[in-house]
């Protein structure tokens, strides 16, 4: 008997062999079965796809999305992928005033994505009382080597002006 293609909302059959998708070369590989059309798709690495886990332990079920229902469900998640290091942080002070003192703040560009949309500019508006907390939440979630380096940059940064390289 037949399988149904692997796609959530798909009727056609399943063609042999089955479809092999990867993030990246290096990544596990998910294998299902799909019909011709969307073979085609998935082959394309340009294509969004995703795979969402309903349920747990037998009953866990695999479901692929791709095609027009991909992206709307992207874009329900409502990510932003951040696409470039931020390498800047604007304050200015009484350059512009705001109604809301608690509106203002350290201005950081970012070069961001909305799952299922275009990359776009927007700049987050960080207030002062939360820049501390912001930094070390990022810098306890972030792998060993990252943390590791900034905390060397920090060192750096908060050493006497005179140690710091290319100074003096
Ligand atoms: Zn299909």
């Amino acid at each position: 008997m037949s399988q149904h293609c692997a796609v959530e909302g798909c009727d056609s059959a399943a063609h042999e062999p089955p479809h092999v998708l990867r993030q990246d070369p290096d990544t596990y590989q998910l294998v299902f079965g799909v019909c011709n059309f969307h073979r085609e798709q998935l082959t394309n690495p340009d294509t969004e796809w995703m795979v969402d886990y309903e349920g747990s332990g037998s009953q866990r079920r695999r479901l692929l999305f791709v095609g027009t229902d991909v992206r709307q469900r992207l874009r329900d998640l409502n990510e932003y992928l951040l696409l470039e290091e931020p390498t800047e942080v604007t304050v200015y002070g009484a350059g512009r005033v705001f109604s809301h003192p608690t509106e203002d703040g350290h201005h950081v560009p970012l070069r961001v994505r909305r799952r299922g949309g275009d990359p776009q500019s927007m700049t987050l508006v960080i207030p002062p009382e939360m820049m501390a907390e912001l930094g070390a939440t990022l810098l306890v979630s972030a792998p060993p080597e990252a943390a590791r380096a900034a905390y060397s940059g920090l060192r750096r940064y908060l050493a006497p002006s005179q140690d710091r390289p290319g100074r003096g």
